[in-house]
């Protein structure tokens, strides 16, 4: 079972693919992730973002692996654990900027659809473009929003949380700054796929929302089917 979770930054993807797959017991992909190490990969070689063929190049080479349970992810860059590196602010505008490189998503695509494929019951993934290029035929696709205000307050509370300083305001540009990036480049922009179960989770809690998507789950085809059996 191949479940699809897109939308904008803050909008609750990665608490709730997490609650998701563990409820599931799936394989958890935070494809966000693997573009932030794509980005952190360049940026520790001194390569130019700008120099996509170098770029792209580097993301080709670069050994980027997903590893541990859904609550506890790490992720490796050329075995090195780099999961508190890639999570600066630096490493996320430079993650929006890698990801507009065609041949950069070419090789995390790939790589998704094989970790996907090869999971014995399934994957939640999480992204921009799953549910439209990454898996197209996904049994579910989620697509979560919420209005700029909300995402970048939870953002901030976060950040806050894990100890990194910023602003309210700062993080309101930025999240701005990546939808912008991510809804006008020319490869794979972030759109609601026609199929998808679209959840504005601006006023909700986060039970609700789970609560919703678990009901679309279980009245997906997979389990329907496999309730008749
Ligand atoms: O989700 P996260 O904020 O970690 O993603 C980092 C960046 O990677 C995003 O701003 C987005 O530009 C890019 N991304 C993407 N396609 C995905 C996942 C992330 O372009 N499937």
């Amino acid at each position: 079972m191949i479940i699809a979770i897109d939308g904008p930054s803050g909008a609750g993807k990665s608490t709730l693919g997490k609650m998701l797959a563990k409820h599931l017991g799936l394989l958890y992909l935070d494809t966000g992730a693997m573009y932030r190490a794509v980005a952190l990969s360049a940026i520790r070689k001194g390569i130019e973002l700008g120099e996509a063929d170098l770029v792209a190049k580097n993301a080709r080479d670069a050994e980027i692996e997903l590893k541990g349970e859904v609550d506890s992810l790490q992720v490796f860059l050329d075995g090195e654990n780099v999961s508190d590196d890639i999570r600066t602010l630096e490493i996320a505008q430079a993650a929006s900027v890698v990801s507009t490189i065609s041949d950069v998503r070419r090789t995390m695509v790939d790589l998704q659809r094989k970790l996907g494929e090869q999971s014995p019951k399934g994957c939640v993934l999480e992204g921009r473009d799953i549910g439209s290029v990454v898996f197209p035929k996904a049994d579910i696709k989620f697509f979560l929003t919420a209005k700029p205000e909300a995402r970048a307050r939870r953002r901030f509370e976060e950040d806050t949380a894990k100890g990194r300083v910023s602003t309210y305001e700062q993080t309101l540009t930025e999240i701005n700054e990546r939808d912008e990036r991510d809804v006008t480049r020319v490869d794979s922009p972030l759109t609601i796929a026609e199929d998808a179960v679209v959840i504005d989770t601006s006023e909700l809690d986060l039970s609700e929302v789970f609560e919703q998507m678990l009901t679309k789950v279980s009245e997906s085809k997979p389990l329907a089917e496999a309730r008749t059996k």
